[in-house]
């Protein structure tokens, strides 16, 4: 299996490389050459199977030779031991025909972790193997980050940079960064959006002699490796509510287009999934593409469901590169035009991408009456990113076709909103209720590329 570039330039690579890359060189995103299919027969059997049977099953095709069976069955089982519940991903419902896979499981309490726990074991399997070492350097609204650092965190493979918005993200989620006393671990706040982490980031990856000197590596959404690890709970879910046999819809509180994109994936593998219902706080770029075929750049709204506070969409290149045909060059050519602002997505591809996906925006005061309803009339207490997915969700419903909305983060690691919109402070699980008594690690850092290559040269172990 090889991994081509969404703008066509660059080299196509093994599943190993493309994942200790991560953002190609010529500024586009890897995906495979083409999609593994699975037959129904082979859906139908991992209807109950463990989660990390079924994970082995749907990722083998993608990863190639380079991980033996064994070896990555192994990886697999050791990404996941750390989740406080057996089934990992699991389904409850809410209403007659809508359910919500609770994704918050695991040791940061958001979906981030079925990739990046998985994502750590790859890369220090792989590293180790090559006697070489990288520097990751990831840039976060929130999730991905204290994500990232709680699958490297003592890795000697790897030394983890976190670029995070400073002041912008929730107390929890800066904890989970900041708290980790490993020397491998770095979190840097700086002085600007999520926006501009971003930003940054991509000029890091983009100045090859600094890509190459320090081995760049990079591990946010635009990493193959994390959708593919996410394509495996579209199938484990569907699979309990009876597919291949009959069909599914999800909804996906989205931000970068990854979860969702995963979720594309698993659709284009075989899975009989309907709709792919795309839903998003006030930051609306994606609602508004997909309604009106316009992507054109707003300035970020800080919201209380800040891990979809994003103006550009990383992974949407990954879609757009489908429903243009697969043509690097049309994409290339949009991404110059989105640095001028935006574009407009063309007929044909628009009516692709509304072949798979629909779309809703919540408000910021709608996500808060669907807290305070959901947990009133569906017993269950809602992150503020989930309650954008269950309301997008109970506006798009085929009562014919079961509903399945992913709860991407637990109601705990936001708090504040939670309280806001219920009157219920949710507690921390158990595992991590010392949380805020642990001393916090942290260097403030300007929006300014030379200093922050500088600082990451010196801080990393050589
Ligand atoms: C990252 C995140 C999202 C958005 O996921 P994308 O893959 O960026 O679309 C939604 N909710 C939570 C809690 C997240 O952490």
């Amino acid at each position: 299996m090889r991994y081509i570039s969404t703008r066509g330039q660059a080299p196509a690579l093994p599943f190993e490389e493309a994942m200790l890359t991560g953002l190609a060189r010529d500024g586009g995103l890897y995906v495979p050459e083409t999609i593994p299919q699975m037959r129904a027969e082979e859906i139908r059997a991992l209807q109950g199977v463990s989660y990390e049977e079924a994970a082995f099953r749907v990722m083998r095709p993608f990863v190639g030779d380079r991980f033996d069976d064994e070896v990555f069955a192994g990886l697999i089982d050791k990404a996941y031991a750390g989740f406080g519940h057996t089934a990992r991903a699991p389904l409850v419902q809410l209403a007659p025909n809508h359910f919500l896979l609770e994704l918050f499981h695991g040791p940061t309490l958001a979906f981030k972790d079925f990739a990046m726990q998985l994502i750590g074991q790859l890369f220090q399997h792989e590293l180790s193997r090559r006697g070489e070492r990288v520097t990751i350097v990831g840039a976060t609204s929130g999730d991905t980050g204290s994500a990232a650092i709680e699958a490297f965190r003592g890795l000697d493979a790897v030394d983890v940079f976190i670029l995070f918005p400073h002041g912008r993200v929730s107390d929890v989620q800066r904890r989970q960064m900041t708290t980790p006393s490993e020397a491998n671990v770095h979190a840097l706040a700086l002085a600007g959006d999520f926006d501009e982490c971003q930003a940054r980031l991509k000029d890091m990856f983009n100045h090859f002699e600094f890509r190459d000197q320090v081995r760049l590596a990079g591990v946010n959404s635009i990493n193959w490796a994390r959708v593919l690890a996410q394509v495996v709970y579209y199938f484990t879910a569907a699979t309990s509510l009876g597919a291949p046999d009959r069909k599914i819809s999800f909804t996906v509180p989205t931000g970068n287009f990854g979860d969702v994109f995963a979720g594309y994936v698993a659709k284009r593998m075989g899975l009989p999934i309907d709709r792919l219902v795309v839903a998003t706080n006030q930051n609306d770029i994606l609602h508004r593409c997909l309604s009106s075929g316009a992507y054109r750049k707003g300035s970020v709204l800080p919201s209380i469901s800040p891990s979809m506070d994003i103006q550009v969409s990383s992974n949407f290149e990954r879609a757009l590169f489908d429903a243009y045909d697969r043509d690097g060059r049309a994409i290339a050519q949009l991404m110059d035009e989105l640095k001028a602002g935006g574009f407009s997505v063309s007929q044909g591809a628009l009516e692709a991408l509304r072949a798979d996906f629909d779309s809703g925006r919540v408000s910021e005061d709608d996500t808060l009456a669907t807290i305070r309803q959901a947990h009133d009339t569906m017993g269950e207490l809602l992150c503020p990113h989930s309650a954008v997915g269950v309301r997008v969700a109970e506006d798009h419903r085929d009562p014919a076709v079961p509903m399945i909305t992913l709860a991407t983060a637990h109601p705990a690691k936001f708090p504040d909103a939670v309280e806001r919109a219920s009157g219920l402070r949710p507690p921390l699980p158990n595992r991590m209720a010392d949380l805020y008594e642990r001393p916090e690690r942290m260097t403030q850092v300007a929006n300014d590329l030379a200093a922050l290559e500088t600082l990451i040269e010196e801080r990393r172990s050589q």
